[in-house]
């Protein structure tokens, strides 16, 4: 049983520092968030879909501050990140269509690529030029598809050349922003404007970084008007609660001043100088989601026990999420993170990971 509290949570009756959470800018614990969110509950939820009994203000007055924060024309939201990819993937890609997709794209992205009926071609993590071949041997309507951050490796997506090529194959690009969006970028609006790329239909969650509930697709309006008319994940489901759209609304001012990326940069630079002088291999991360490669499977679930009981909780994640014999303890730093939970944190690991021989 895990109940959280911020940078720390209670697991298994203990507390311990929380390594584990996608609450990158801490805002779902901001007393302003909460405040918003509480003044606006009128009800748990509107009980239907938009289509059919239409759209709270609170909602439209989000799509519109989600659309100037991605700089797109428009911006429509889903129940969460997960829908949204599956809605606007399966709304514009058909059996016609031939589907480019990263081999370490998020599972939600692979789900939405199946639903859709489209041909997947996998390329190689970041090869612009395994894509180039691809799309070269490929005929008819293209779509790629990639990340900003990757999720359980926490590196940048190579984005200017993959979307140099889309373009000059005639390709839609889409970008799954999820990790990238309000903590890189200009005015915190994500990895694609960092990397001035030129995306097509951005996605992302408003659960991570934002430390709301709910994901999105900016968009054309052209888009938004097909993902209304044909997303069946938009259609048949029913409205993000509107205190949820409040908290949201009250979160982004919050999310693009600054201050809370350089407090979780600090401790990035902290956690990674620790961590790589005591030894550890951090994979290619450049950002908050940090790898700590172990390998092997069992290896990685003792090492999270291990690190457990020394009052610290970093995930193993494994085989089927990633690759076998890739294992790996998985930790996102927050701004909340001060730096004696840093500290203790790199401190456990040292120790465990002499222990275990990882180190
Ligand atoms: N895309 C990526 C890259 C993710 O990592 C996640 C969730 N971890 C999602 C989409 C799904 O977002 P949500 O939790 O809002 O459904």
């Amino acid at each position: 049983m895990v109940v959280v509290n911020g940078p720390t949570a209670m697991v298994e009756g203990r507390e311990v520092v929380h390594l584990c959470s996608n609450d990158y800018l801490g805002l779902s614990r901001d007393a302003r968030v909460v405040r918003q969110m509480k003044d606006a509950i009128q009800s748990v939820s509107q009980c239907s879909s938009r289509l059919i009994a239409g759209n709270h203000p609170v909602l439209l007055e989000l799509e519109q501050k989600l659309a100037e924060h991605r700089k797109t024309q428009a911006a429509l939201v889903y129940p969460t990140g997960y829908s949204a990819n599956l809605g606007l993937v399966s709304s514009i890609a058909d059996k016609n269509s031939t589907i480019f997709s990263d081999e370490l794209n998020h599972a939600s992205i692979i789900d939405a690529c199946r639903l859709s009926g489209a041909t997947v071609r996998v390329f190689g993590h970041n090869s612009a030029p395994e894509l180039a071949r691809l799309m070269r041997e490929t005929k008819g309507r293209k779509i790629v598809i990639t990340e900003g951050i990757f999720s359980m490796d926490g590196d940048f997506s190579e984005l200017k050349e993959i979307c140099a090529i889309a373009r000059e194959h005639g390709a839609i690009t889409v970008v799954d922003d999820a990790h990238g969006d309000f903590v890189f970028g200009p005015d915190f609006s994500g990895i694609p404007a960092m990397f001035k790329a030129k995306v097509d239909v951005h996605v992302s969650s408003l659960s991570k970084a934002l430390g709301c509930f709910g994901g999105y697709v900016a968009s054309s309006s052209a888009i938004r008007e097909l993902l209304i008319n044909t997303s069946r994940q938009f259609i048949y489901t029913s409205a993000l609660p509107d205190h949820l759209c409040a908290a949201a609304i009250s979160a982004i001012p919050l999310a693009t001043r600054g201050h809370l990326q350089t407090k979780l940069q600090k401790n990035i630079l902290r956690f990674r100088e620790s961590m790589e002088s005591a030894g550890f291999v951090l994979g290619g991360s450049s950002s908050q989601i940090i790898p700590i490669m172990v390998g092997s499977e069992k290896l990685s679930v003792d090492f999270s026990r291990e690190l457990l009981g020394a009052g610290v909780f970093a995930q193993a994640i494994r085989y089927p999420t990633v690759k076998k014999g890739m294992a790996r303890l998985r930790v996102s730093l927050t701004a909340m993170h001060s730096v004696a939970h840093i500290d203790l944190a790199t401190e456990a690991f040292r120790k465990a990971g002499l222990k275990m021989k990882i180190i």
